[in-house]
């Protein structure tokens, strides 16, 4: 039913490397989960870096994950299997 688009769209801060996602929004700025990209105020600047919309660049991660922002949280890194007793 879905078009060419197979991934989900992300919007990819070129300086820093935030992610914004549309469907997460960035509550800490006032952006509501499901705002689209071409919604936010042309005066947003990215949380992390100030970088301005137009450095900001379209990324489609093809890749199905449940949580994508969990790949670029270094706290997630350590997921021990838990061996031994
Ligand atoms: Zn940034």
């Amino acid at each position: 039913m879905n078009g060419a688009i197979k991934g989900s769209l992300y919007y990819l801060c070129i300086p820093c490397g935030f992610i914004y996602d549309p469907t997460r929004g960035h509550q800490d700025s006032g952006l509501l989960p499901g705002t689209a990209w071409q919604c936010v105020p042309v005066n947003w600047r990215c949380p992390d870096c100030g970088a301005m919309k137009e450095d900001f660049e379209a990324v489609v991660f093809c890749t199905p994950q449940p949580e994508p922002e969990a790949a670029f949280s270094p706290a997630h890194e350590a997921d021990e299997p838990g061996t031994g007793a």
